[in-house]
């Protein structure tokens, strides 16, 4: 059988930085586990429009289609702000996204011990944090018609549609319950019932699709307004939370600065199964291109070597293998070694991109 492939788009900024790191992970895999992958390389974002006039050209979309699992470090920058829209380089992620049907997004806030002190919460309220946002990623208020900005007698009202269908639901909902059975196997379904109509249909179907499927997987209910606000009580009663576009947006931000740096945030998005049974899937690191940083040498690529490992476990069926990626970032950490991101106001002195990979390579 042939390795599993992976598609790599760097990117822009520190997109290639942070993913010269993984790629030394990836070599370590092959090299010393016998976890091999056929890698290859293509442009995204602003790299793609130099080259190409195009962020996204319709090959490495159909490439993407083909992966069996996407890697992505970040796109744009400011060179790119004079284009118009339509080249602009985030379009091209959103192409991908929106091709792929990448439906589910998760969103991690994990807390590495050693950086339990970084976070703006208390320490034993983060320490050992490990939870999960699946955020639904393609429908409701975002997209839901009738939207704009008309108007009614003499003045202007602005009009947005929360709509969600039961297989839109559903289909979000199976992600978030077969993500729980590898983990914690518990979900919390978070919507406001109360006073929404998508939902009441929202956590009729969670419910549906439970007790039908998934019965084995602890299931509770929240109205988002309590579920943010347990979050920041007491966020490891959590283990997979799962909710719409717009409360997974704002869930899924406050969730992240639980845990301290944007440099240390992966996250994937998944969409429906392809045949060999694997998710369509996208890895990348939450963090943008970091323009401000971009060439320096001073990125913090675990973000993006989380995203790697956030891939083995759910794209390769690679959990124990993902763990060992941890752990050995969770041991640098605990070694004291940081990134400049990762130094508070009493300084210290940062190691560079390519030391912290090496340190992490040395770790596994
Ligand atoms: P985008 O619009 O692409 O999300 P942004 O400007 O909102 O970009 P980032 O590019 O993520 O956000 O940068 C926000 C800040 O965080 C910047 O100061 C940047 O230097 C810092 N930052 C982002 N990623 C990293 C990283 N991996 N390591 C260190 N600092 C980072
Ligand atoms: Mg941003």
């Amino acid at each position: 059988m042939s390795n599993p492939s992976l598609l790599i788009l760097a990117g822009d900024g520190i997109g290639p930085e942070v993913m010269g790191e993984v790629v030394k992970i990836i070599d370590w895999y092959g090299e010393k586990r016998d976890l091999k992958f056929d890698v290859s390389h293509d442009l995204v974002g602003g790299a793609a429009y130099d080259a190409h006039g195009t962020p996204l050209t319709d090959e490495t979309m159909a490439r993407a289609q083909d992966a069996d699992a996407v890697l992505l470090g970040a796109v744009g920058g400011p060179k790119y702000d004079v284009l118009d829209f339509s080249v602009k380089p985030e379009r091209g992620l959103l192409r991908l996204r929106k091709e792929m049907d990448l439906f589910s997004n998760l969103r991690p806030a994990q807390c590495f011990d050693a950086l339990a002190d970084f976070s703006s919460l208390k320490k034993d309220v983060v320490a050992g944090l490990d939870i999960m946002i699946v955020r639904e990623l393609t429908s409701g208020v975002y997209f839901g018609e009738p939207r704009g900005i008309f108007t009614e007698g003499n003045e202007r009202v602005g009009i947005n549609t929360q709509r969600y269908t039961e297989s839109e639901i559903a289909r979000v909902a199976r992600s978030a319950f077969e993500l729980a059975r590898k983990r914690g196997n518990k979900v919390c379904s978070m919507e406001k019932a109360n006073v929404m109509e998508s939902g009441i249909l929202w956590r009729e179907v969670v419910t549906e699709i439970h007790a039908k499927e998934y019965a084995d997987v602890e299931l509770s209910h929240m109205y988002a307004d309590a579920g943010a606000m347990q979050l920041c009580r007491w966020p490891k009663q959590f283990d997979v939370i799962v909710t719409d576009n717009l409360f997974g947006d704002l869930l899924s931000d406050a969730a992240a600065m639980l845990t301290g740096s944007l440099g240390m945030l992966p996250s994937a998005s998944l969409g429906a199964p392809m045949a060999n049974g694997r998710p369509k899937a996208l890895y990348e690191p939450v963090h943008g291109s970091a323009p401000d940083i971009a060439g320096q040498g001073k990125a913090n690529p675990i973000a993006c070597i989380l995203s790697f490992a956030m891939a083995l476990r759910y794209s390769f069926d690679e959990g124990e293998e993902a763990t060992r990626l941890e752990s050995a970032i969770e041991k640098v950490l605990a070694d004291g070694v940081r990134t400049a991101d990762l130094l508070g106001p009493e300084g210290g002195s940062p190691v560079s991109t390519s030391e912290m990979g090496d340190k992490i390579v040395e770790a596994l």
